[in-house]
């Protein structure tokens, strides 16, 4: 495996990616600089990942122009007790997994995965990426371990609509 260098100035560069989308920008960093077969990160390559795969997320955030269409996939067993207010609440005040989302941010979808191991999740998906779908959010009370098991398809899931193109963030409102 070759090791990867960042400089100082693209550490500092990846710093200013919003959280919820850093790891996945680190990633397409280091991958586009292996795939030329180089060995040392600069601003340069962090600034070009960054407008290639992750631009669809800041715009928003940026300009308080470019909507960001955004779903949250949930628990079916815990929607029997819980109607998603602190999801909604979270979201709707841009706190917590939803801080870094501008104004124009539209949530197009909010639903349960339809039970274990999440069959609706797929279809559900798709249907949400003909209207424009960025980011799923894996809500909160699939990743407890505490008051609710810990979904043990999560990690599934989160391929399934990775699978499809769509970035996938874990947590909504912990
Ligand atoms: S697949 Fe996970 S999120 Fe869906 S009902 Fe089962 S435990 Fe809950």
């Amino acid at each position: 495996m070759v090791l990867l260098q960042w400089t100082e100035e693209a550490l500092q560069e990846i710093e200013k990616v919003p959280f919820f989308v850093r790891k996945m920008a680190k990633r397409a960093v280091e991958s586009e600089v292996a795939k030329a077969g180089r060995t040392e990160i600069t601003v340069e390559d962090v600034r070009a990942a960054r407008e290639k795969y992750i631009k669809f997320a800041e715009g928003d955030r940026e300009s308080g122009k470019k909507s960001t269409k955004i779903a949250v996939v949930r628990c079916e067993t815990v929607s029997e007790v819980c109607p998603g207010v602190a999801c909604f609440k979270a979201f709707n005040q841009r706190k917590l997994a939803f801080k870094e989302y501008g104004p124009n941010t539209e949530m197009i979808g909010f639903f349960t995965c339809g039970g274990c191991s999440g069959r609706r999740v797929s279809r559900l998906v798709e249907k949400l990426v003909k209207h424009g779908l960025d980011v799923v959010h894996l809500s909160s009370c699939m990743l407890l371990e505490d008051e609710y098991p810990r979904c043990p398809h999560r990690d599934e899931i989160k391929q399934t609509i990775e699978k499809k193109g769509i970035k996938v963030v874990e947590g909504t409102h912990h």
